[in-house]
């Protein structure tokens, strides 16, 4: 029996075998489908937040330099 390491998880979607990211993520190579490695939403999520947080900022300071 051959074992190989290197292909250790299957797509969810289509089944074919993949090789998964250091944090857990895999893109298949077949279909495309994407899982992404855990904690990658919450990292976006926070993204996202330090992004609003900059515009409201500048958009605050535009206002002063306005008046
Ligand atoms: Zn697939």
């Amino acid at each position: 029996m051959v074992v190989t390491d290197t292909y250790f998880r299957y797509c969810a979607s289509c089944g074919t075998p993949v090789s998964e990211g250091p944090e857990g993520g895999y893109v298949c190579g077949a279909c495309f489908h994407v899982v992404e490695p855990l904690g990658a939403d919450a990292a976006r999520r926070r993204r996202r937040a330090e992004r609003a947080a900059m515009v409201a900022e500048a958009a605050r300071l535009r206002a002063l330099r306005q008046f």
